[in-house]
């Protein structure tokens, strides 16, 4: 039987994220996936010309550890910075697309956001008492501010990119520092004021917090630590069931039996339960219990003079009162020139989540057919755009609830039991590409 230092499970970029650091570390593992390819839901293709992403859209370099990644692989020169028209962000409210502020001059005269309402949200949260405990995100904005600010400016950024429902998620698993600062200073703007900065290194400066993406798409990423990783990654490689066995595990693939001193699982929540039933079924329980909302993911290409008034941005998201089966569009043709041939563009429409599950259900015809109306009105066009691709998954982002109290007790009750096993998956400590590395390299 073979065995090993440490066995991954899974080739995810969770899964790849802790590959590379044992690899640095020069530690003797290997890891199993069980497709023929890398990546998970990190998936780009291009089509006609066009470079779509059918998962992960755009990545934020926003800790050291994602700089220190692409820049040991060598993927640093490659990346693909957006136009700087690109911060602009629109809110869908009544069929109008209303741009957000993007300085502080235009936050003061914005409709949304008018100088008498930034006072009366700060006055509110300066003087508000340190909370005790965890809220949901839709009762903590609400309480702390208004029923507006979060139906204009929470909710539209949690559904569309969260795709979450708000009234379940959890501040403290979600917003983990805005709730670190509630509960220390009782206030955001006195934790903002008092936390240290974080330090970011010179060399990363050019790219810190913006987002990116790559000639080929952001499977570029998963290329490059496929290289790195050579040798050391079994594809095709189904984990089945995993064993504590005498101080090792033992890891079963449908024609493997393998051992390890420490095992990594970076699998979906349900395979992750599935593994530990009848070795630790509480925390298999918890891990059930995880919802996954689900996402239909529409390309569609356009040519840009039946754009009337076409419009730079990143893209809009909608209002919570808002009438439509549209989560979020991204203007991915405003955004990176290099996605769509000359004279084209390219946008993409999420749909469902969990505020409208049933959505993913419906027959794609209709729906591509509703949705297509719909662009045409809201972005002004002379004709429908056309369907380039749609990607549908089931189970598309974990939802951090507050469920996810109970989990952390049974992780840490399973943690004391096996000091060597671990779950790194985005379905704890961060959802992100960007907190999927971070946790990797931290093993
Ligand atoms: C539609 C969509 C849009 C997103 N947009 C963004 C975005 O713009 N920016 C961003 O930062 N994040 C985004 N995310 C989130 C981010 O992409 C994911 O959270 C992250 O990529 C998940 O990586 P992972 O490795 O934890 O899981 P996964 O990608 O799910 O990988 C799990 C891997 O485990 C393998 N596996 C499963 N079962 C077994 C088994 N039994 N044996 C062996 N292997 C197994 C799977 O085949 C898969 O390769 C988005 C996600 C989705 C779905």
């Amino acid at each position: 039987m073979t065995r090993y230092d440490y066995i991954i499970v899974g080739g995810g970029i969770s899964g790849l994220s802790v590959a590379y650091n044992l690899k640095k570390k020069q530690k003797n593992f290997i890891l199993l996936e069980k497709s023929n390819r890398l990546g998970g839901v990190i998936q780009s293709e291009k089509i006609d010309g066009f470079q779509i992403e059918k998962g992960a859209n755009t990545v934020l370099i926003r800790n050291q550890e994602t700089f220190l990644i692409f820049k040991d692989i060598g993927i640093l020169e490659k990346l693909k910075l957006p136009n700087s028209s690109a911060k602009k962000r629109y809110i869908l409210n009544n069929q109008k697309l209303i741009p957000l502020p993007t300085g502080p001059f235009s936050t003061f005269f914005h409709p949304i956001t008018p100088l008498s309402r930034l006072i009366k949200w700060s006055f509110k949260d300066y003087f508000s008492q340190p909370i005790q405990a965890d809220v949901t995100i839709k009762n903590f904005f609400t309480n702390r501010f208004d029923f507006f600010f979060y139906e204009n400016l929470i909710f539209p950024m949690v559904s569309g990119i969260y795709a979450g429902n708000p009234d379940i998620m959890s501040l403290e698993y979600n917003f983990p520092k805005i709730f670190q600062y509630v509960k220390e200073y009782g206030s955001i703007i006195k934790g903002f004021q008092k936390s240290p900065r974080n330090h970011i290194p010179d060399e990363a400066k050019p790219y810190w917090n913006k987002m990116f993406s790559f000639d080929d798409g952001l499977e570029t990423i998963i290329q490059h630590l496929e290289i790195n990783l050579k040798g050391l990654i079994q594809k095709n490689q189904s984990v089945k069931q995993i064993e504590p066995y005498e101080g090792y595990w033992k890891v079963f693939t449908e024609n493997q039996i393998l051992e390890t001193y420490q095992l990594i699982l970076s699998v979906p929540a349900p395979t992750t339960a599935l593994f530990l039933k009848g070795i630790e079924d509480e925390l298999s329980q918890q891990l059930i219990g995880i919802q996954y909302v689900p996402l239909i993911v529409l390309h569609f290409t356009f040519p840009t003079a039946i754009w009337k008034r076409p419009l730079n941005g990143f893209g809009f998201l909608r209002s919570e009162k808002e009438n439509t089966s549209i989560l979020g569009c991204i203007f991915n043709s405003r955004i990176f020139d290099h996605v769509a041939p000359k004279g084209y563009e390219l946008i993409t429409v999420m749909i469902g989540g969990a505020t409208q599950p049933d959505l993913v259900n419906e027959k794609i015809e209709k729906l591509v057919y509703k949705i297509q109306k719909e662009i045409k009105i809201i972005l002004n066009l002379q004709k429908k755009p056309d369907l380039l691709h749609s990607q549908k998954w089931e189970m598309a982002i974990p939802e951090y609830t507050m469920l996810h109290h109970n989990l952390e007790k049974s992780l840490l009750k399973f943690y004391k039991r096996f000091s060597n096993i671990k779950i790194l998956s985005n379905f704890w400590g961060g959802i992100g590409v960007p907190d999927c590395i971070q946790k990797g390299l931290s093993v």
